[in-house]
């Protein structure tokens, strides 16, 4: 990757005075008090793309001493108490601002790849409210990706949770069994999906990482754990979801709108836990009906990326309908007629796609759909939150309050069939 030099100018001076400028701790560390498992109980590490491409600098906080450390061969190159650190790319490597020598003035380094920063006491840092607002536990790897930084989060897999299940399952709503219950269900997501992109290996390429938000799962790092969120990961500890002795994609969703969805949705082979099930609980939940319009035109623009990448020529959309009912009526294609033709898209793409723009804005993929012709609008109604399959949180979180349902009991009603093991 050619590495881009940076101007001097607004972004040198933005440099230095990131360098310099109080950030504010988050404040909000409510859930401090509980311990999370250490050492080999804490699970494997978890690399966490904070942040993609973001101009620097990058201004890290951190309390007590730190090191900066070179990578991938991990040689700590300063080590030192310094609150504010300022990071930047510079020619294809780095430039680090804060880091003081023999207790003298402030100056910055060069480093010719990328470098991690390791909070040594605190075992937190945060970032900037440009940056990526927040507090993360671990460590954070910084990448010149091009002129641009990249962002990488380490920590051991029940830390990771911690920032999943309170970003998940945020508020009072959630009893503490549903909080064990999601724990357990995304510690099984995450070693699943670690173990198939490591396939075998020893460990994946530096640079790579699953991303903070619900295209993988949702993270908002230590900011958002509470007493009850680490309580419920530290009282699983180790739990995983099994099916015939093996992990599975134990996957969730907020709302399934009165019953879940196969894991056909996904091309996931048919095996019981992920069947699908009827949930009555989430009735009462927002999100149980909802209603979206919007016009054609918008329409084919969505769907144009998709449809150029399969050589479909797209014309003037006449019919879009849910096709191949699935159990519980559950549909996993769309039928779209147009004036050149017609053609079927997953539902869970067809969702993708047209929540690219507008995040959330088709809800979940339980609907049925018209054209309206004056306007021509296209207008799905629909029930629930999310994809459907595997645990309903909404329902989960009734059942668990109004029921006294385990988090035992909840993960076997939504994953029929499944074991729970303890790996480590
Ligand atoms: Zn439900």
């Amino acid at each position: 990757m050619k590495s881009v030099l940076l101007k001097l100018g607004i972004s040198h001076y933005l440099f230095w005075a990131l360098a310099f400028t109080p950030l504010l701790f988050c404040s909000c560390r409510p859930g401090s008090s509980i311990d999370l498992p250490s050492g080999r109980g804490a699970g494997p590490a978890i690399r966490i793309l904070l942040l993609a491409e973001v101009d620097g600098p990058v201004a890290v906080a951190v309390e007590g001493p730190v090191a900066v450390s070179t990578l991938p061969d991990g040689a700590v190159a300063w080590k030192g108490s310094q609150p504010r650190l300022a990071v930047q790319a510079e020619g294809a490597g780095l430039s680090v601002a804060g880091l003081s020598v023999a207790g003298r003035s402030v100056t910055g380094r060069s480093f010719a790849g990328p470098v991690r920063l390791t909070p040594l006491e605190s075992r937190r840092f945060s970032l900037s409210r440009q940056q990526g607002e927040g507090a993360y536990r671990g460590v954070l790897d910084v990448f010149n990706h091009g002129g641009k930084l990249r962002l990488i989060n380490q920590l051991p897999l029940e830390e990771y949770l911690a920032g999943v299940v309170g970003k998940e399952m945020s508020g009072s709503r959630f009893p503490l069994e549903a909080l064990k219950a999601q724990a357990v269900a995304a510690r099984t997501f995450t070693l699943y999906r670690l173990r198939a992109a490591m396939q075998g290996a020893a460990s994946l390429p530096l640079e790579s990482a699953f991303p903070a938000t619900s295209e993988f799962q949702s993270y908002g790092g230590a900011a958002c754990e509470t007493v009850p969120v680490l309580q419920a990961v530290r009282e699983t500890a180790g739990q995983v979801l099994t099916w015939e002795g093996k992990l599975f994609q134990a996957y969730y969703h907020a709302s399934c709108g009165g019953s879940t969805a196969s894991g056909a949705l996904f091309n996931e082979k048919d095996i019981p836990p992920l069947h699908g099930v009827p949930c009555a609980r989430c009735q009462a939940s927002p999100e149980r009906r909802w209603e979206l319009k919007i016009p054609l035109a918008e329409l084919e623009r969505a769907l144009a990326p998709w449809a150029r990448e399969r050589g479909v020529k797209l014309g003037k959309i006449q019919e879009v309908q849910p096709v191949e009912n699935g159990a519980r009526g559950r549909s996993r294609y769309l039928r779209v007629v147009h004036a050149a033709g017609r053609f079927e898209i997953r539902l869970d793409r067809f969702r993708q796609l047209l929540n690219a723009e507008a995040p959330n804005r088709l809800r979940s993929c339980a609907f049925t759909a018209s054209i309206l012709p004056e306007p021509a609008l296209a207008m799905f109604q629909g029930s629930g939150f999310g994809h459907g399959v595997g645990l309903c949180q909404s329902g989960a979180a009734a059942m668990a309050a109004g029921d006294r349902r385990s988090f035992g009991e909840l993960l076997t009603h939504y994953y029929p069939e499944c074991g729970i093991l303890k790996v480590y």
